[in-house]
């Protein structure tokens, strides 16, 4: 878990009211407790792996409860027993790709794992491997610090993994062609949100705008800027502000999302710039095993910039918006949200809404609000999302 997943859990810990609290720290000093266990000795592997499953079963819980055990979380069981751990580039049938050190392999998945493969494993996934006849397989996933989800269209309520471990969600928008619906990136903003990676807006096909309508697009996208989203007006087509998306984006785990036609995919190609620098097919290394020749979705660009693609990706957007995780998406509502006269307040039509009135006095930009009330409303006049491209992931 990473410093602001942390942060952001204590705070959650200290809203929980107390008898809550003691619950979740009672059962943290258990799975402490149980976790040091485990981690002690060849005889508790199987335990190990039960526990680290489990985590995965019930992660936002977990998680929370190794806030108020933190010292528990610094300690990821990678190479424990001589496993290898490595990270998850490709997901199949009953397997998946796994990035090891140098060294691309192919594992299998434990039964387990198969049976909620749509949910417990994607790309961007750490796992442990151990050996397994010919090959490896999966023995554990560990805690992820941010989750892609998109819902099962089998069962809405459902969620499928898409990407794990993501830093950067990296919103693209065309300025002009298709023209620009903010209302897009305040959806992908809620999901963003939800997801526990961070955002970054990017202005593409500036190239194609005159002055005034830069000015305009700026003036559009200045809410997004207030709230600490890196905006970068950006040209695939003259290289204008890719540079500065490679700054931005230098060491992190990044996907672009964003609708059909915006330049997604002509973004990366710029960014490849020079270099060949997929790295999904990289060289053979220490012989463990039988390597890989299936197609990589995550993979590196020149500065350090990693990216995964999926096919699923287009199709991660914000499905089920309930009033109040809709309203956690739009983090400027949050100081004016406690002073609401009422405590669940929806901030639509509720008399003594401390949000509706920001938005009078133009403390919270106006576009922004009729965002919400229009995602809170699902009143589907919104332009279609992604691309509508079905997932085969
Ligand atoms: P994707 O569907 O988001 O991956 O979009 P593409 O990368 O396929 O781009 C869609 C169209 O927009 C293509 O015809 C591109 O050549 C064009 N395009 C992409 N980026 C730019 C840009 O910065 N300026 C201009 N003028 N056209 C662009
Ligand atoms: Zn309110």
């Amino acid at each position: 878990m990473d410093k602001r997943a942390r942060r952001r859990l204590r705070g959650l810990l200290a809203e929980l009211d107390a008898g809550e609290r003691n619950r979740l720290t009672r059962r943290a000093a258990k799975l402490h407790k149980t976790a040091l266990r485990a981690m002690t000795g060849d005889a508790r592997r199987p335990e190990l792996q039960d526990f680290l499953l489990r985590l995965l079963d019930e992660q936002e819980e977990a998680a929370a409860c190794f806030a108020a055990a933190p010292d528990v979380a610094a300690a990821p069981p990678a190479g424990v027993y001589g496993s290898r751990r490595g990270t998850v580039v490709a997901v199949t049938a009953g397997a998946c790709v796994v990035q090891a050190g140098g060294d691309t392999l192919d594992a299998a998945l434990p039964a387990d794992l198969r049976r909620r493969q749509q949910s417990g494993l994607a790309v961007g996934d750490e796992v442990l491997l151990e050996p397994f006849g010919e090959g490896q397989r999966v023995t554990a996933v560990l805690p992820r610090r941010s989750l892609l989800t998109r819902a099962d269209p089998h069962d809405a309520r459902r969620a499928r993994a898409i990407a794990a471990n993501v830093d950067i969600v990296v919103v693209v928008v065309a300025t002009k062609a298709p023209p620009l619906h903010p209302r897009l990136i305040d959806r992908y903003l809620v999901a963003v949100e939800r997801s526990g990676a961070r955002a970054a807006l990017v202005a593409n096909k500036v190239d194609l705008l005159d002055d005034d309508e830069r000015r305009d697009v700026r003036a559009r996208l200045g809410p997004y800027r207030e709230l600490g989203v890196p905006v970068i007006d950006c040209s695939a087509a003259d290289g204008e502000g890719i540079e500065e998306l490679r700054a931005t984006l230098a060491g992190a785990t990044c996907v672009f999302v964003g609708q059909s036609g915006v330049g997604k995919s002509s973004l990366l190609n710029a960014l490849h710039a020079t270099a060949a620098a997929k790295t999904g097919a990289v060289r053979a290394g220490d012989g463990r095993g039988r390597h890989t020749t299936s197609a990589s979705s995550l993979y590196e660009l020149p500065g350090g910039v990693r990216v995964i693609d999926t096919p699923g990706i287009r199709q991660f957007s914000v499905d089920d918006a309930d009033a109040v995780t809709l309203a956690d998406g739009f983090a400027e509502f949050a100081p004016y949200a406690t002073r609401c006269r009422y405590r669940d307040c929806t901030h639509a039509h509720e008399p003594g809404c401390a949000v509706k009135a920001a938005v009078d006095d133009g403390a919270i930009a106006r576009a922004r609000y009729a965002s919400y009330r229009k995602l809170l409303g699902g009143d589907g006049d919104d332009p279609q999302l992604g691309d509508g491209a079905e997932n085969t992931g």
